[in-house]
């Protein structure tokens, strides 16, 4: 049989966009990162067809040890880089978990208090994504512009007053943590329960260049595995409270998984193991990558947000383009060149600006996790200069980005493993994978 030209077309896309953002870009997307290629032989396992609702040991259906073996692993594994006692890691996303938790918290007509949008609080926690789907209703703290963050005093009186349900910390536009600790007194005094969104800073709290939101007064923390944690995509819920935990496992399964996608599993606890020797230098460069990257891009003329506070204590670094045309098409122009960042709302924009925010938020974790260093950063830092401000032709930047990528094909921070030698334990693994062929 000749080969369908729908196969060839399929086959080709894959093929492409492999070796179009796996090789030849610089992505900077704050909210994605790459597994290490152990973790993708892992992750490419037979577990990926079965089912297995319920939990390790008690499951629905048969044929399972293995999987059960794998979900307990991970789950210790990510439980003690978290310093959690219970850990469910069914959400299959971030806002699964988000969903989970706030159910258990709240039921339809509750008040919760959010972050402010403007210091970085996710869709699913507010009246426009999961929040609002589940009927509970949202109250912002109020912001503080100087800041760019909560506005502590304020947010403490909102709180005393609302006396809301729980309260969300946590965001995905963030470049200093919130005020976890004064929120988390002035949630409890009312008896409310904090949950903490740590989707984008998991990385760096395991490699403790982040403070760990249990540690300073979350009761719950709620997060995807795939950003600054460099894992599979899915999501985690962190707790020491055993009651809450115990009716967080009731509502994963079956109010909003069936089955938890179990290929993850592995993956997830092959990321926590490098996580857990290599998570600290990994953090600690990601830190210093975002800093140098903003400092080199103030020093072109760029207008970097947070200068007066250091720039960033994240792996974000927020650029204000309004005056280089805006996000959206500041965004088109780097991704002419190979750089993959996104548009975003800045803390000033309204909220119906968001076709073109601007704003640009740009991520150095999956870079980093590549090898790049500060001096790597500079370099990056030019490439925006020519194509933003000098206006050169994004197709000539094009090739020196690729050509620049070139240093920075393999993933570090993970484990050298002799592949022999797992085969002489009979542990083949059998495709460690090459994207490059
Ligand atoms: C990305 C993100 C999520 C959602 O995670 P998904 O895995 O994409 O569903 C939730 N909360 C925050 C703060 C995020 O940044």
């Amino acid at each position: 049989m000749t080969i369908p030209p729908d196969l060839l077309r399929i086959l080709k896309i894959v093929a492409d966009h492999n070796r179009w953002r796996r090789f030849e870009c610089i992505n900077l997307i704050a909210s994605e990162n790459v597994m290490s290629p152990l973790a993708e032989a892992a992750y490419l396992c037979d577990m990926m067809h079965r089912y297995a609702e319920g939990k390790p040991g008690k499951r629905f259906y048969q044929g399972t040890k293995y999987v059960d073996e794998a979900e307990i692993v991970a789950m210790k594994l990510m439980g003690e880089l978290m310093k959690a006692t219970f850990v469910e890691l069914r959400p299959i996303s971030g806002t699964i978990a988000n969903a989970t938790v706030f159910r258990v918290l709240a039921s339809p007509g509750d008040r919760a208090i959010i972050a402010p949008v403007q210091a970085g609080a996710h869709v699913s926690h507010t009246k426009f994504g999961t929040l609002g789907a589940l009927g509970i209703e949202h109250i912002e703290m109020p912001y503080d512009p100087e800041n760019l963050n909560v506005d502590v005093d304020r947010a403490i009186k909102l709180i005393e007053s609302i006396k809301p349900k729980f309260v969300v910390l946590g965001g995905s536009v963030y470049l200093f943590p919130h005020p976890l600790k004064e929120i988390a007194d002035a949630a409890h005094s009312v008896d409310a329960k904090v949950v903490y969104d740590a989707a984008h800073v998991l990385g760096l709290i395991v490699g403790k260049r982040w403070r760990n939101p249990l540690e300073h007064g979350a009761d719950v923390v709620t997060s995807s595995t795939h950003k600054t944690f460099p894992g599979p995509q899915g999501g985690a819920i962190f707790t020491n409270d055993e009651a809450l935990y115990k009716e967080i496992s009731r509502t994963v399964f079956p109010k909003f998984v069936s089955n938890h996608h179990l290929h993850r599993l592995p993956a997830l606890a092959v990321t926590a193991l490098e996580m857990k020797y290599f998570g600290e230098a990994y953090a600690d460069q990601v830190v210093r990558n975002a800093r140098r990257l903003a400092e080199a891009l103030h020093s072109y003329g760029f207008n970097v947000l947070g200068e007066h506070l250091g720039f960033t204590r994240s792996h974000q670094v927020l650029l204000d383009v309004r005056n280089l045309g805006g996000g959206a098409k500041v965004a088109e122009l780097l991704e002419q060149a190979n750089i993959i960042v996104n548009k975003n709302l800045l803390p000033h924009d309204p909220p119906d600006a968001i076709k073109n925010p601007s704003g640009i938020r740009i991520g150095v974790q999956e870079m980093t996790r590549f090898g790049m260093k500060e001096s790597d950063m500079e370099v990056i830092a030019e490439f925006f200069k020519k194509v933003l401000i000098d206006r050169v032709d994004p197709s000539k930047v094009r090739e020196e980005v690729k050509e620049f990528r070139k240093q920075f094909l393999e993933v570090r921070y993970t484990f050298d493993v002799d592949l022999d030698e797992l085969v002489s334990r009979s542990i083949p693994i059998p495709f460690i994978i090459d994207l490059r062929m």
